[in-house]
């Protein structure tokens, strides 16, 4: 197959979004927005460096990587609409393969009916794949790391670390419990764009996504508002299988193991219970993890753990006692 109909065989015969004017098969693509935000983001990843193929198989690597890119527009409050897909192709993926990744992609894109508009595929060395998605959000309704306010309740959804533990029981091949379930949260994560989409109706809301830990995506709320954010240890999420990894891990896992591709975020205390009304109803499962507890020139996280309060540094490993 050469680069002709390979583009041919990705290419959508129909599109599900309404502005779009022209798709692949032009020297760009057209869309025709109004009275909308445009919130664009681009993620890069690269074999051996991101992903290997010794835990994923090309169709995960697809999947995984337009759920971190959508994982940006939940992040935003945005609704993504399209995406683009710039590919560097060595010698040693087959077309097979690199089918797989587009079908990856597109089992993720149908479910939110985005559409593939246009990309580039060129040879190279090692297998590159760079991806480019746009979002659409009401006039100032986007969610920007710098709207957290003291009083504000901090909040995550989903558990924390399982995408961790899913490529150590990869790495580690043994006898785990509930093995599938860390697995699919390390292949084939779910990105919280229909929870965030739900969110609209709360006025203000400081959001991120678990692209990089808790601590990390904490941090870059408090640094960009000029806060200080309090965790509580006890309240931090995890799964209920969780506890059978060694336990440095679990703690490495939970602050700083990233790509749970969960939601956090503050909002003010008289908007709490909405928003876990609307978690109730699409079963999602959100606990309130902390407070926005005093204004702060350069932002930090503490931890409190039975009352000992501690920084939680940005990056690296730390022990928590
Ligand atoms: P040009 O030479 O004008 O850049 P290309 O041959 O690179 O054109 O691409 C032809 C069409 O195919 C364009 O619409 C482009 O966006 C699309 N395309 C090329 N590679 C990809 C890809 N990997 N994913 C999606 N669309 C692609
Ligand atoms: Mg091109």
């Amino acid at each position: 197959m050469d680069e002709f109909s390979f583009i041919e065989s990705i290419r959508q015969k129909t599109y599900n979004q309404p502005s779009l004017i022209k798709g692949i098969g032009d020297d760009a693509a057209v869309f025709r927005q109004r009275h909308q935000d445009i919130v664009t983001a681009v993620d890069t990843f690269v074999e051996d460096i991101h992903f290997s193929k010794q835990t994923m198989q090309a169709y995960h690597i697809g999947y995984r990587i337009l759920a971190a890119n959508l994982s940006d527009m939940a992040a935003m409050g945005a609704k993504p609409a399209y995406y683009l897909v710039s590919i560097v192709v060595p010698e040693h993926w087959s077309m097979e393969e690199l089918s797989d990744i587009f079908k990856g992609m597109k089992t993720l894109a149908s479910r939110y009916d985005i559409d593939l508009i246009g990309g580039d595929t060129v040879s190279g060395d090692k297998l590159m794949i760079s991806i480019t998605v746009i979002g659409f959000a009401d006039e100032n309704k986007v969610r920007f790391r710098h709207n957290a306010k003291v009083g504000d309740i901090v909040f995550v959804t989903g558990t924390l670390g399982d995408s961790q533990a899913g490529l150590y029981i990869l790495m580690n091949p043994g006898s785990y419990k509930s093995e599938a379930y860390y697995i699919k949260k390390h292949q084939m994560p779910e990105p919280q764009v229909v929870f965030s989409n739900y969110l609209q109706k709360v006025p203000r809301l400081a959001l991120n996504d678990i692209s990089d830990g808790i601590a990390n995506e904490t941090a870059e709320i408090a640094e960009a508002s000029k806060v200080i954010i309090t965790l509580n240890e006890s309240d931090i999420p995890t799964s209920s299988d969780y506890h059978q990894f060694p336990k440095n891990l679990q703690q490495q896992w939970k602050y700083y193991g990233g790509e749970d591709f969960e939601i956090m975020g503050t909002l003010p205390e008289s908007d709490w219970r909405h928003v876990k009304e609307m978690a109730e109803l699409h079963g999602v499962k959100v606990t309130q993890i902390g407070k926005v507890t005093k204004a702060c020139e350069t932002g930090r996280v503490y931890i409190n753990n039975n009352d000992k309060i501690n920084m939680l540094p940005r990056k690296g490993y730390t022990h928590l006692k």
